[in-house]
Parts: structure tokens; C-alpha cells; sequence
């Protein structure tokens, strides 16, 4: 018997990242289903129930994921965006399709300032280059086999390198290169003050709107090859288009497995290495 997928267990959500992109995130709960069976297509509307065009189709590989579309707002003008998924089952020949789910975009130039000041702020100016590594929170496979303890439902080690130490199969998807920010303790006016001081081994960061950051993901610093955890988000969104985000991270220890299993590729590191001395030359002038 094969059970399929079902949308109500499968989470899709639209967020504006403009003045680059619309994020189109899904999310499918736990389960044991072959997903390499399904092909998964997103289809894109400006024009309320009709007209869907199919933007993207693939087979997933995880179960959860998202898609950049760089397209619709290309244009200025008011618009609004339903987006939907559809999963086809290739064995069966079924067809399940998601609930449409609308993003309006209407320009807000303040807004779009505030985004493009602070890209450049961090690009340009004072950013420190990492590297983030998204942890996966659900997967189709579920739990890592080599170290997940299905009798106790818990990990019988945090040092295994199959799942990088997440009990999860797959363990990271990424790196994403991303310039962040380290904010400095004592400028109380930025700190979260909800959050209260950092303790040692901690630090507050402020980043862009992209990539988009949870707790539990892994940043790695270019300069000093540092790991560092999220461990609290929080995000400035008004009208569901992010424009910056902040985060508490932990210093990770040497001795945790990540260090071993998550690096800096080479050319994700040259990149930012040429932009920051590039930057430098800048300044000089
Ligand atoms: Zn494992």
C-alpha cells in the first residue's frame, strides 16, 4: 500500500525579499514516504485562481526546501502573487495540489532603501564573511540510522559524522555565503533587549534578508574559521517582506563533530575574500 502525500501535513509560505526575489518555502511533515516517487511543481499567478504558470518543477530530495523566484517583481507597479504546489505522484499518476497562498507586493520605497542601505552596509562597509549551514529539521527519511536510538527516541551520540551530529539523515544542506555583522556588546540602543546581555561565548549579529536564518543553523566565519550556533532569531518583517534579521549565536567547541564535517568551499571563500580586499582598496582612496 502506498500512502500519499498529503498537503494538509505539507507547509508552504511566501515571503518577499525584495528588491531581489519572492521566497517560496515549503515544508512537509515527517514521514516515511519515497519522495524520489513524487515530482514537485510551483506554479506562480497574478491573476487570483486563474492562469497558473509553472515556474519550477523538480523531484525533492528533502523534505523541506525553497525556491527563489527572481521574476515578478521586476515590475513597480502593485501587484499581487498567489503561489501554489502541486505533487504528481509518478507511480500512481495522483495528483495533490496545495492550498494557493498569496503575497502582495505593493513598493514601498522606505522600505526598499532600508533593504539596500543595509546590504551595502554589510557588503561594503563592515560585514564579516561566513558561511551558513541550514540544519535540516524534518526529513523524509527521518532519523539518522547510525546514531538514533529508536527505543529511547534520542541520540546515543552527538559525534556522529554520518548526520554531522543531528540524528537527522542528511544532517546540513548549504553553505549560503552571508555577510554578518558582530554586534558589539555594550551598544545597548541595537542589542535585543528582550534577550538581555550576552554571556561570554556569545554574540549578537544583525544580517540582511537573505539567507534566511533558524535556530540550530551553523554559521562558520571565513576569517577566523570559527563555528558559532544560532541559538534565537528574530525578525524585522512588516507586511511579510523581510528587511533584516538578527540572532544570538554560541561559540561552538573545537571538539563538536561540525568542526570536522562543515567547511568554507574554496570558492565561496575567494569570492569574499576578493569583495573585503577590494573593499580595503576602497577605503584607501
Ligand atoms: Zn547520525
Amino acid at each position: 500500500m502506498i500512502n500519499e502525500v498529503k498537503w494538509e501535513s505539507i507547509w508552504v509560505t511566501v515571503l518577499g525579499l525584495y528588491p531581489h526575489k519572492i521566497l517560496v518555502k515549503w515544508e512537509l511533515e515527517p514521514t516515511k514516504l519515497d519522495l524520489s516517487q513524487y515530482s514537485f511543481a510551483i506554479y506562480r499567478s497574478n491573476n487570483q485562481e486563474t492562469e497558473f504558470k509553472n515556474i519550477n518543477t523538480f523531484i525533492p530530495s528533502t523534505a523541506n526546501g525553497e525556491y527563489l523566484d527572481y521574476e515578478p517583481l521586476l515590475h513597480n507597479e502593485y501587484r499581487e502573487y498567489f503561489y501554489k504546489m502541486i505533487a504528481t505522484n509518478t507511480v500512481t499518476g495522483n495528483i495533490i495540489e496545495s492550498d494557493v497562498i498569496t503575497w502582495e507586493f505593493q513598493p514601498d520605497y522606505k522600505m526598499l532603501e532600508m533593504i539596500r542601505l543595509l546590504d551595502d552596509h554589510l557588503e561594503w562597509r563592515i560585514g564579516s564573511p561566513c558561511v551558513l549551514y541550514y540544519e535540516r529539521t524534518v526529513s523524509d527519511s527521518g532519523h539518522c540510522p547510525h546514531c538514533w536510538d529508536i527505543v529511547t527516541n534520542r541520540q546515543k551520540t552527538s559525534s556522529c559524522s554520518f548526520c554531522s551530529g543531528t540524528g537527522i539523515l542528511g544532517g546540513y544542506d548549504g553553505p549560503q555565503p552571508v555577510w554578518i555583522e558582530f554586534i558589539a556588546p555594550n551598544t545597548k540602543d541595537v542589542a535585543h533587549a528582550a534577550w538581555g546581555e550576552s554571556q561570554p561565548g556569545q554574540s549578537d549579529i544583525l544580517l540582511s534578508n537573505y539567507p534566511v536564518i533558524k535556530p540550530r543553523d551553523v554559521l562558520i566565519e571565513i576569517d577566523t574559521g570559527s563555528l558559532w550556533r544560532i541559538t534565537r532569531v528574530s525578525t524585522i518583517a512588516p507586511q511579510r517582506t523581510i528587511i533584516q534579521q538578527m540572532a544570538r549565536i554560541d561559540r561552538m567547541n573545537k571538539s563538536d563533530i561540525e568542526n570536522k564535517m562543515l567547511t568554507v568551499p574554496t570558492d565561496i571563500k575567494d569570492v569574499m575574500v576578493a569583495q573585503m580586499e577590494k573593499r580595503i582598496e576602497w577605503r584607501e582612496f
